[in-house]
């Protein structure tokens, strides 16, 4: 049975829950039957900056960023609140993004909802805010010296659609727990988990007017005001490459700190002494939530003296993946978020083909399924590392399947990608433990291990991005370092 919820049409602004100045709304669809689900305020630049403002009073008048106990106390707050309404939230995911109800039991929702909270609100008893050094004397004075750790400011937390809850959770929690204050920014594809932390924030928690806006618009450029403002002193992101690149060029002139969490094209490596039968069906897995993720493997590398018989073994799992209606436990692929989605991912099978790879399976739109934006499991065979298929994200559940000859080999061609976001290596351990640690990205899994956690540092190498989601790296990077010193004795 579908929990039934209420949607929160309204934003949060200064501690009120409000609609848009001019009363305009834009619709929430949803992507699996195209219908519309209700609407949510479309604000213009006149309350995103009313949001940054609130946000930087917050931040210079509150003694938000320097009262522990009262953080962690309202961090935990908003973790028992979204506990409390956590059936209601798997519903409106599987109805705003179309994941599979199967994937809010991992990624979507229950891995993050258990501790992306909880662990930086422990965090703020355990962090050396001040660590002392030794005394030394300098220009001949004797000086006792420390290191003081202080919240950066203002952020600006912009999130994207794929895994609209998990990221912003891991986001603003981390940005809390630290000190600072925040102006969240939804993709305009899933409003309704943003709004419904922002009511859950102003109606269960203690958390200071204007220390957590929520600004919903359907135009992105409101976001930009973001980057602009110099009221704001970091922008958190995560999204697409490209708007990154944006979001570092509009923010250079008021020198903006940036996290950003970027695309990836991550490859698996599969070595000639790996069980296949055990591991290869595990390619498959890019067919979850239809291939909106970013740390998905999409390019599969296989020995070529067994390369027949590896992809037999991906058409096999890739066959069996099942999809469609994302209520259907059963499922771990629905439809992508949008019609531009599913055209862009059209448009790369079609180059895939033009450029000379063997479409070994799929690529169609599937006939059982008319409406909703869904595309088949889609495998490619003979890929060459320099296709567009192998070298664009292209965010839907479509493989790359690639031969190599040696592990230097395999080692270059999973290197020679503008990303470096994630990977695998499959085969004996040693060996694989060992190609892990050559390969250009800031996450790895060997074996089919698991890195994900609110204590691990998640994020990319090269255009991946720059700086870690969650753990101490993540936690310290919405934090300013600064030096003090007064005369010793
Ligand atoms: P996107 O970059 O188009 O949008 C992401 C967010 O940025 C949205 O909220 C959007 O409204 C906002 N935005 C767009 N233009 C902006 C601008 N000029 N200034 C400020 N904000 C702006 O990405 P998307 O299509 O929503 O998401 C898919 C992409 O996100 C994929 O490339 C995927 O790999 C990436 N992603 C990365 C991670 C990660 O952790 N590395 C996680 C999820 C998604």
């Amino acid at each position: 049975m579908a929990e039934k919820y209420v949607p929160e049409e309204r934003m949060l602004i200064n501690g009120e829950l409000v609609h848009a100045d001019s009363g305009k709304t834009f619709d929430n669809i949803n992507p699996a039957t195209e219908e519309v689900l209700g609407v949510v305020a479309d604000a213009g630049v006149a309350e995103m900056q009313r949001a940054i403002a609130a946000s930087r009073r917050a931040f210079d008048e509150t003694d938000w960023s320097t009262n522990h106990a009262f953080r962690k106390q309202c961090l935990i707050q908003l973790h028992e609140a979204l506990v409390a309404e956590k059936e209601e939230l798997r519903q409106e995911l599987v109805d705003e993004v179309g994941t599979p109800i199967m994937v809010t039991t991992m990624a979507q929702l229950d891995m993050p909802l258990a501790e992306s909270l909880l662990w930086p609100a422990e965090m703020i008893d355990k962090f050396p805010w001040d660590r002392q050094l030794a005394d030394a004397e300098v220009m001949g004075v004797p000086s006792r010296r420390a290191i003081w750790k202080e919240a950066m400011g203002v952020v600006g937390s912009i999130v994207p659609w794929n895994y609209p809850f998990e990221v912003t959770i891991n986001k603003i929690a981390q940005v809390l727990a630290t000190g600072n204050t925040t102006v969240l920014k939804p993709a305009p594809d899933t409003p309704w988990n943003a709004t419904r932390l922002g009511r859950l924030v102003a109606e269960k928690t203690d958390i200071p007017a204007g220390v957590f806006n929520v600004v919903t618009s359907s135009e992105h450029l409101v976001g930009e005001e973001l980057t602009l403002s110099p009221l704001v002193d970091m922008i958190s992101f995560t999204g697409s490459t490209v708007t990154g690149k944006r979001i570092m060029e509009k923010g250079a002139n008021t020198m903006k700190r940036v996290f950003l969490e970027l695309g990836g094209k991550s490859a698996a490596i599969i070595l000639d002494d790996a069980d296949f039968n055990a591991v290869v069906p595990m390619t498959s897995m890019v067919c979850m939530h239809a291939g909106q993720g970013c740390a998905m493997q999409t390019r599969i590398l296989l020995p070529r003296a067994r390369y027949d018989e590896g992809v037999e073994l991906i058409l096999a799992g890739m066959s069996m993946i099942p999809y469609g209606d994302p209520n259907d436990p059963n499922m771990i692929m629905g439809p992508l978020i949008s019609e531009k989605q599913r055209d862009r991912v059209m448009g790369y099978i079609a180059k895939g083909v033009e450029e000379g790879a063997t479409l070994a399976l799929g690529g169609n739109r599937p006939a059982q399924l008319p409406k909703g934006w869904f595309v088949e499991p889609t495998v490619f065979t003979n890929v060459d590392n320099s296709m567009t298929i192998a070298q664009e994200e292209i965010f839907g559940p479509v493989l790359a399947v690639i031969a190599y000859d040696d592990d230097e080999h395999a080692i270059r061609i999973a290197n020679d990608s503008q990303y470096g976001l994630s990977g695998g290596v499959f085969g004996s351990q040693d060996r694989a433990m060992g190609i892990a640690r050559r390969i250009r990205t800031g996450s790895i899994s060997v074996n089919g291990g698991v890195w994900y956690g609110a204590d691990m540092p998640y994020g990319g190498y090269k255009s991946s991005g720059i700086g870690r989601q969650n753990g101490i790296e993540g936690f310290e990077q919405y934090l300013e370092t600064k030096i003090v010193a007064w005369p010793a004795g």
